[in-house]
C-alpha cells in the first residue's frame, strides 16, 4: 500500500518505496525488515549524539513534565533564558543577543530581515539586497531559495518567484591555503562589492564548508578577509553556521579556526543535538543597538510561534552540556584522523578515474566524482552492506554522529572506497 506522505526531493514516479524506521540507538537506526544501519549522514546532519542519547531523551521527558510550549510573545521562561545565555558564552565574542526560530531556514530569513532592516534604522535604506556566494545554501524558504546558487541550487524553477540579489564566485582556495592562494577569491569578492557595496545590506556565507553545494571547503583566511571588506563597505557579514556549527568543521564554530566575529550568525540542525527542530539567530551589540528607539520601525516584526519552545531550549541545553563534558571536540579529531588516512591518504581512491576529488574537513568527508552517474546504485550498495549513503548529485559524503567510533567510521569510509574499488 503506498503511503499519502510525499518525501522531500523525491521523484515521484522512479523513487522507491521508503524504508520504514521503527527505531535506533547509537549511530545505527533500525528498520522495520530488521536491518540495522550505520547512519553515515546523522540524518541530515543533526543528530551529532546519535540516536536514543539517554541524557536527551531524559531531558525532553523532564520538560515535558513542567512545561512543553508557552509563547515567547511577552513571556519568558528559564530554558530561553539559558540557553540564550549559554550560545552567548561558546559562540565568538561579542554575539550577546539571541532570537530564536523554528528552523535553519527560518533563522536565515531572520538573519536576512534583521541585516536589511539594520541598514534601514541605520540610515541606509537603499541597501536592501544580499550578496551571497555561488553553491551556496541557505534553505528551502522563498527568501533562502534566492540567496542559494542560482544554477545549481535546486530552486532554478522558481527563478521567477525569487528577488534578485548579488552572488560572488564560490572560494576555489582549499582549506590550508597560502595568503595568495586566497587572494584571487577575495578579489572577487572585492570586485562586486565596489560595484555594488550601496544596495548590499549584508554578504551570507556557510563558513569554511558550503555544505548542501557540493561541500566545497575553503580557508579561514578567506573568512578574515571577507570580514575586512564588510567592514571596509558597511555591509554585514551574516555566518550560516547551521550546517557548520557545533563542531562540524573540527571547532566549536566554523568562524572559531578564523578567530572572526561575524555580525550575525545563524545555528540550527546540531543545536538540539537533532533531537527537535530549532534555531537561533545571534547578532552583536551593533545590530541590536540600531533597534533601540522611537519609532515604529524600531520593533523586529517576526515571531514563529514556536520560537523559544521549551522543550527544544531544554534539549539543546543537555546536548551542549554532553558535548563539553563528553569532549566532543576530541572525538571529533579522532574521526578527522580516521578520514583522512583512510580517504585523503588511499591512493588507489584518489587515483580512480571516476574520482574527481576527495576532501576532509573535521567530522566531514567527500568524495567527489566527475559525474553523477558514477553515483548511481552507492545507495543500495551501502545499505547492504549495513551503511546509510546518501549521496546528492556529483557528491559521495559522510557527515557522522560524533559518537560514531573509530571502528564504525571505517566501516563507513570501507564502504565509500568498496564502492570504487570492488570488482
Ligand atoms: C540545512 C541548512 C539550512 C536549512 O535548514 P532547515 O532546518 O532545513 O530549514 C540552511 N543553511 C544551511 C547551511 C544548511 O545546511
Amino acid at each position: 500500500m503506498s503511503s499519502p506522505v510525499w518525501h522531500p526531493y523525491a521523484h515521484i514516479k522512479t523513487q522507491t518505496p521508503a524504508p520504514r524506521v521503527v527505531g535506533g540507538s547509537g549511530a545505527h537506526f533500525e528498520l522495520e525488515s530488521g536491518e540495522r544501519l550505520l547512519d553515515a549522514t546523522c540524518s541530515w546532519w543533526c543528530m551529532i549524539h546519535g540516536y536514543s542519547h539517554p541524557r536527551l531523551v531524559a531531558a525532553i521527558r523532564e520538560q515535558a513534565g513542567t512545561l512543553c510550549h508557552v509563547m515567547l510573545g511577552g513571556l519568558t521562561h528559564e530554558p530561553a533564558d539559558q540557553l540564550a545565555r549559554e550560545l552567548v558564552r561558546i559562540t565568538p565574542a561579542g554575539l550577546n543577543h539571541v532570537f530564536y526560530s523554528d528552523s535553519g531556514s527560518v533563522g536565515m530569513e531572520v538573519a536576512m530581515k534583521m541585516a536589511l532592516q539594520y541598514q534601514v534604522l541605520s540610515g541606509r535604506p537603499g541597501k536592501c539586497k544580499m550578496l551571497s556566494l555561488m553553491k551556496a545554501y541557505h534553505g528551502d524558504t522563498t527568501g533562502c531559495m534566492a540567496v542559494c546558487d542560482p544554477e545549481e541550487g535546486m530552486h532554478s524553477l522558481f527563478a521567477g518567484l525569487l528577488p534578485k540579489h548579488h552572488f560572488a564566485p564560490a572560494p576555489t582556495a582549499p582549506f590550508d591555503a597560502s595568503p595568495e592562494q586566497v587572494e584571487a577569491d577575495l578579489n572577487a569578492l572585492r570586485s562586486i562589492l565596489e560595484r555594488h557595496h550601496a544596495e548590499i545590506a549584508a554578504l551570507l556565507m556557510e563558513p569554511l564548508l558550503q555544505a548542501a553545494g557540493g561541500l566545497n571547503m575553503t580557508s579561514p583566511a578567506y573568512l578574515r578577509g571577507a570580514r575586512a571588506l564588510c567592514d571596509e563597505f558597511g555591509v554585514l557579514l551574516v555566518f550560516d553556521e547551521v550546517a557548520t556549527g557545533f563542531g562540524r568543521t573540527g571547532k566549536l564554530f566554523a568562524a572559531d579556526h578564523a578567530g572572526v566575529t561575524p555580525d550575525i550568525m545563524v545555528l540550527s540542525k546540531g543545536l538540539t543535538g537533532g533531537y527537535l527542530g530549532h534555531a537561533a539567530t545571534l547578532a552583536t551589540d551593533r545590530v541590536h543597538a540600531a533597534f533601540i528607539g522611537d519609532s515604529a520601525q524600531h520593533a523586529f516584526m517576526h515571531g514563529p510561534t514556536f520560537m523559544g519552545n521549551p522543550l527544544a531550549c531544554r534539549v539543546a541545553l543537555e546536548s551542549l552540556r554532553v558535548f563539553e563534558e563528553e569532549d566532543y571536540l576530541g572525538k571529533i579529531a579522532m574521526l578527522n584522523q580516521t578520514l583522512k588516512r583512510e580517504l585523503l591518504d588511499d591512493r588507489a581512491l584518489n587515483a580512480h578515474p571516476a574520482v574527481a576529488d576527495v576532501r576532509v574537513l573535521g567530522a566531514t568527508a567527500v568524495i567527489e566524482t566527475h559525474t553523477a552517474d558514477a553515483l548511481a546504485g552507492v545507495a543500495s550498495f551501502a545499505r547492504q552492506r549495513g551503511v546509510w549513503l546518501r549521496p546528492f548529485g556529483r557528491w559521495l559524503y559522510t557527515m557522522p554522529a560524533y559518537i560514531t567510533s573509530p571502528a564504525e567510521m571505517a566501516q563507513i569510509t570501507d564502504v565509500m572506497k568498496a564502492w570504487f574499488t570492488e570488482d
